[in-house]
């Protein structure tokens, strides 16, 4: 078992080498790294990222085949079958690091802020589920005057947006509260920047 803030510095090193594009993935993705895992996994990390094809979570963090357990949605919103993934693969495989991978210029914090400005077209039922679940951090932010401009809002909407994701999954689970109390699971928020590929580690740390 790896503790949090050990996976957490792995994540780091991880993207500090895919910023400065010196990864080597050939034994963390190759055919013997394959068949090592092929009976059993122990993920350091488990992160519930966005779906965008621009933040591979694998690449980003600069990991291969069996490190991370990733659960990718559109908004990096919480619902309960993210809930019950995070779960499942804390209690199963020990992982005591969660990282909500928020990133700048997200599509669905997009559409919720055209839907709340009433620019927005017809929504699927389906789309409007992850909207739904975007719009009570966003909302507030309207009344203030980050309003004023709209590159402004958006940034801290994606922040607001992972913070609550984050929050959501301290408190939405008593499964998830009782290891965070006994084992240590730790929970954070983090940005990636799409142009300068860093991830900001920004929500649940002390430091
Ligand atoms: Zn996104």
């Amino acid at each position: 078992m790896i503790p949090a803030q050990e996976a957490l510095q792995r994540l780091r090193d991880g993207n500090a080498r895919y910023v400065s594009d010196a990864r080597d993935g050939a034994d963390a993705t190759g055919a013997r790294r394959r068949i090592e895992l092929a009976a059993q996994q122990f993920p350091f990390a488990i992160i519930l990222g966005c779906s965008d094809s621009r933040v591979p979570a694998e690449i980003v963090f600069g990991q291969g085949l069996g490190d991370l357990f990733v659960i990718r949605v559109a908004g990096n919103i919480v619902a309960p079958s993210q809930i019950g993934s995070v779960e499942f693969a804390a209690e199963r495989y020990g992982t005591r690091l969660v990282v909500v991978l928020g990133h700048s210029s997200c599509g669905a914090i997009i559409a919720t802020l055209e839907e709340l400005g009433r620019n927005s077209r017809e929504q699927s039922p389906n789309l409007r589920s992850i909207v739904n679940r975007v719009r009570p951090s966003v909302q507030p932010l309207l009344s203030t005057s980050l309003a004023n401009d709209p590159d402004v809002l958006l940034k801290h909407a994606v922040r607001a947006n992972i913070r609550m994701s984050a929050d959501h999954l301290r408190h939405g689970s008593e499964l998830l509260e009782q290891l965070i109390q006994n084992t240590g699971l730790l929970i954070v928020g983090a940005e990636y920047n799409l142009e300068t590929g860093v991830v900001e580690f920004f929500d649940g740390l002390d430091d």
